[in-house]
C-alpha cells in the first residue's frame, strides 16, 4: 500500500436508505467504511413519504415478514436518532377507512384471531374522523408511521463527513480494480464494495440481476386540519417536516418512466384525494422518482457470482423504510462472517440469469 493510499472495510457506493442503514450498521460494529454517493441525483429515498404500515395491500393483509421487520424498524431507527443525536423517525397511529360494509365485516371477523392481528389497535364500525370520508368506519394500525427521510440520509451524511469516510462525486466502474484480496476506487483500498445505487450504476456487474424500475409521483398538501394519524384510502396523506404540509401519495407505474412530473400523475393523486378528505386543500410541490423493485418483490442481498468481493444491496421496492432496517442487519452480520443471508433475499436465487446473460 502506498503513503497516499487509505484503507477502510467496505467501500459502499449510494447513500439513500439501503447504503445510509448498511453504513450505521458496520460502523456501529466496529467497521470502517467509505462511501460514494450523489446526493442531487437520488431520486427515491429522498422523494419517498417514509410512510411504514405493517398491513398493506387491496386485501389487507399482515405485510411479509411483518413481526420481524418491524421489531428490528423500530429498534433501529429509535437507537439511530440517539446515536446521531437527530430527530427523524415518527410513530404514528394509521386509520385506513373501510369502502364497503363487505370489507367491515370482513374486518370484524379478521380482528377475532387476535394472532393475526397485533398491528390493529381497533376497528371502528362508525365514521371516526370528521374531515374525511369514512362512513363505514375503519381500522386503526399499530406500528405505523413515518421516517423523515431527508432528515435521516443528512444525520447519516454528517456522521459520514466527520469521520472522513464521505464522499460527493459519481462512481466510475472503470476506476474500481478487483483482487483477489479485495478492490480499490482511486486511492481507496477495501475488502469489498458493495452497490447501494438504486436502479443507477447496476451496469457492468449487476445489471442481468431482473432490478425493474418502477416511477412514483406525490403531491406536498396544504389544509385546515391537523390529522393525529396518517390517512390511507388508495392514498396516503403522511405529515411533512414543514409543519401544516403533508406528503400524499404515491402513483405506481412501469411504463411511463419519463424524468418529470406528469399531468396524469397529478390528476391520479387529486382524484384519490377528493374521494378522501371532504375539505379543500392546496397542492404546493409535485415530486417524482424512480423506485427499485424486483419480479418477486424481494430485496436482493449478497455477492457477484464470479467477484465475490462486489456484493449488492437492491430492490427494496416500495417499502424501503420498512426492509433497509432488517436487511442491512442482515447483510452488515454476513459480511463480518457472524450470519447467513436468507434463501428468500439471496442473489443466488437469480443466478441462472447470470450464466444465460
Ligand atoms: C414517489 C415515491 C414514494 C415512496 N414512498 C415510500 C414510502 O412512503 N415508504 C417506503 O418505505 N418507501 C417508499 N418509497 C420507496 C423507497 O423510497 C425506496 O425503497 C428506497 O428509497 C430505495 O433506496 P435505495 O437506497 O435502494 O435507492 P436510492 O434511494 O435510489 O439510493 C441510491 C443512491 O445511489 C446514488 N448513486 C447511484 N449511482 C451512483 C454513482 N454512479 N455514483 C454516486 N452515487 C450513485 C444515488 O444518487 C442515490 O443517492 C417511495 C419511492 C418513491 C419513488
Amino acid at each position: 500500500m502506498s503513503q497516499r493510499e487509505r484503507k477502510v472495510d467496505f467501500i459502499i457506493v449510494g447513500q439513500g436508505l439501503a447504503g445510509s442503514c448498511l453504513a450505521i450498521r458496520l460502523m456501529t460494529m466496529g467497521k470502517s467504511v467509505w462511501v460514494i454517493d450523489q446526493p442531487e441525483n437520488n431520486r427515491c429515498s429522498k422523494v419517498a413519504a417514509g410512510l411504514f404500515n405493517p398491513i398493506t395491500g387491496m386485501g389487507i393483509v399482515k405485510t411479509w415478514m411483518a413481526e420481524e421487520i418491524f421489531e428490528e424498524l423500530f429498534r433501529f431507527f429509535s437507537s439511530t436518532e440517539v446515536e446521531l443525536g437527530a430527530s427523524f423517525f415518527y410513530p404514528m397511529h394509521l386509520y385506513r377507512p373501510f369502502q364497503t360494509v363487505e370489507e367491515q365485516n370482513n374486518w370484524m371477523a379478521k380482528t377475532a384471531d387476535k394472532g393475526k392481528n397485533r398491528f390493529v389497535k381497533d376497528v371502528y364500525t362508525s365514521a371516526m374522523y370528521p374531515h374525511i370520508h369514512n362512513l363505514f368506519g375503519g381500522i386503526e394500525v399499530n406500528q405505523s408511521g413515518y421516517l423523515d427521510t431527508n432528515a435521516f440520509l443528512s444525520a447519516v451524511r454528517d456522521r459520514l463527513i466527520a469521520r472522513n469516510a464521505y464522499m460527493d462525486a459519481n462512481f466510475r466502474h472503470e476506476l474500481l480494480r478487483i483482487n483477489e484480496s479485495g478492490v480499490e476506487y482511486e486511492d481507496v483500498v477495501a475488502e469489498k464494495i458493495i452497490f447501494c445505487s438504486g436502479i443507477n450504476s447496476l451496469a457492468p456487474y449487476f445489471d442481468w440481476l431482473p432490478i425493474r424500475p418502477l416511477k412514483g409521483e406525490t403531491l406536498s398538501i396544504t389544509f385546515n386540519e391537523r390529522p393525529k394519524v396518517i390517512y390511507n384510502k388508495g392514498v396516503y396523506v403522511v405529515p411533512t417536516s414543514e409543519s401544516g404540509t403533508y406528503k400524499a401519495g404515491a402513483t405506481y407505474s412501469l411504463t411511463n418512466l419519463s424524468p418529470n412530473c406528469t399531468v396524469e400523475g397529478r390528476q391520479e393523486l387529486e382524484d384519490k384525494l377528493s374521494a378522501l378528505l371532504k375539505n379543500p386543500y392546496q397542492v404546493q410541490k409535485q415530486e417524482w422518482g424512480i423506485r427499485p423493485t424486483t419480479i418477486d418483490r424481494r430485496p436482493i442481498l449478497g455477492p457477484h457470482p464470479e467477484h465475490s468481493n462486489l456484493i449488492i444491496f437492491n430492490g427494496l421496492g416500495t417499502k424501503g423504510v420498512s426492509l433497509a432496517p432488517y436487511f442491512s442487519n442482515q447483510l452488515a452480520n454476513w459480511l463480518t462472517q457472524q450470519g447467513e443471508i436468507h434463501k428468500e433475499v439471496n442473489i443466488n436465487r437469480f443466478k441462472p440469469l447470470y450464466s444465460r446473460s
